[in-house]
């Protein structure tokens, strides 16, 4: 029997587990009522061991997305005509650039051709160079970057960083819970999310982590308070009495969603992290191998820069991006091509959060895709594609 609703396959927001869309649908609570304060304090504690990082890191939690998340690590941490590298890998990196120029930042960009990314040494190399201009605040990257489904490894961008005294900020709107990532180990100061991604609930909030050395950047800043509604400094108290189990207020949080986020933290806690990563690696590989059944060539141009969390996919010769309208119609949403570059070379196809745990949820978007292919006359080997999906391809 077939859903009557389209099952929800792009890069966010995506399909949520019925416990978190439970703890979503009942009357909104007073941002001072005990089971609110209750929730968030625990969301506070479930973000550091999410995100896994120290007792003395800060999470932050308000109403906004994934963009807010970026512009409040950006304000916080950037004085007007400070210096920052980006490294970019897309879409969401050159949103990145652009925040930063405006805040009237230096800003010095490392990237590589689109579906590549720079590597360590590049980057170290571009740190150097603009070090040697002056003093170098912070390095910004995109753990994934959603417009090319290139994957970064944060760990070595990180370790340099940190070696060079800058601060390392990294967008994990579509990785964070999807794709490794352990900011005390590691050495990262601002890791930042979205809640419509890997975390597993509507859109709505913005959630970062803020290592102590990113708080004392703030603290010891010189130029004129950032801009009131993403100031750390407004925040820190609130989150502080969440924390610690009263009431607060500076500016009202999304209720709903913060119960949500109890439930969905909690869920993927309930895994283990380990788990949680494996989970979205397994369902990418096994994905992998079936689009490659169907002649399907990812953006990425190498397997390990392949996101765990979506994948983007080329259109076949003779093919456009009404493929896009034809998976739709067969009842499964993808998303099409953002990168300006390739925007209407390729689409995309999310795999994160419940999806990843619902097997069925991944066939029928194998089925989709493979009959819309068959549609178009580029039709690939649809029971293949679908045999992948049970075996896990060779490590590599
Ligand atoms: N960064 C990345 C990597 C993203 O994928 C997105 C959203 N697709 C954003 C930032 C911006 O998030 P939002 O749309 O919630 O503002």
């Amino acid at each position: 029997m077939t859903d009557p609703r389209p099952l929800l396959m792009i890069p966010g927001p995506i399909e949520i587990s019925p416990a978190v869309q439970a703890a979503y649908s009942v009357p909104p609570p007073s941002h001072t009522a005990p089971d609110l304060i209750e929730a968030f304090g625990t969301c506070l504690e479930r973000m550091r061991r999410v995100w896994r990082a120290e007792a003395s890191a800060q999470p932050f939690l308000f109403a906004g997305g994934g963009t807010a998340a970026m512009e409040m690590a950006a304000v916080n941490l950037l004085e007007p005509g400070e210096r920052a590298l980006v490294v970019a890998t897309g879409y969401f990196s050159d949103r990145m650039v652009e925040m930063l120029r405006r805040l009237g930042a230096e800003v010095e960009v490392v990237r590589a051709a689109v579906g590549d990314a720079p590597s360590p040494a590049e980057v170290a190399e571009a740190l150097a160079a603009l070090g040697r201009r002056g003093p170098v605040k912070a390095l910004f990257a995109t753990h994934v970057d959603t417009s090319t489904g290139v994957l970064l490894d944060p760990e070595p961008l990180a370790g340099l960083a940190r070696e060079a005294g800058v601060l390392s900020v990294f967008d994990g709107v579509c990785a964070t819970a999807g794709e490794r990532f352990e900011m005390a180990e590691w050495g990262a100061d601002v890791y930042l999310t979205a809640s419509q991604k890997a975390l597993g609930l509507p859109p709505g909030l913005a959630l970062l982590v803020a290592s102590e050395r990113a708080l004392e950047a703030r603290a010891g800043r010189r130029a004129a308070a950032p801009p009131m509604a993403l100031d750390w400094h407004e925040w820190l108290p609130i989150h502080r009495a969440y924390e610690e189990r009263r009431p607060s207020y500076f500016s009202t949080p999304a209720t709903n969603l913060v119960l949500a986020l109890a439930v969905g933290l909690e869920e993927i806690l309930a895994a283990g992290m380990e788990a949680r990563w494996e989970v979205h690696r397994t369902a990418a590989e096994r994905l992998r191998t079936a689009w490659a059944e169907l002649g399907l060539k990812a953006v990425p141009v190498r397997p390990e820069l392949a996101a765990h969390t979506l994948s983007a996919l080329r259109f076949p010769e003779g093919v456009d991006a009404a493929l896009v309208g034809r998976i739709a119609a067969l009842g499964v949403v993808v998303a099409g091509g953002l990168h300006p570059a390739i925007k209407s070379e390729y689409f995309r196809v999310g795999h994160m959060g419940y999806a990843v745990t619902r097997p069925e949820m991944l066939a029928r978007t194998v089925r989709a895709v493979a009959r819309a292919l068959e549609d178009a006359g580029r039709p690939g080997d649809g029971p293949a594609a679908l045999a992948a999906l049970e075996t896990t391809a060779a490590a590599g």
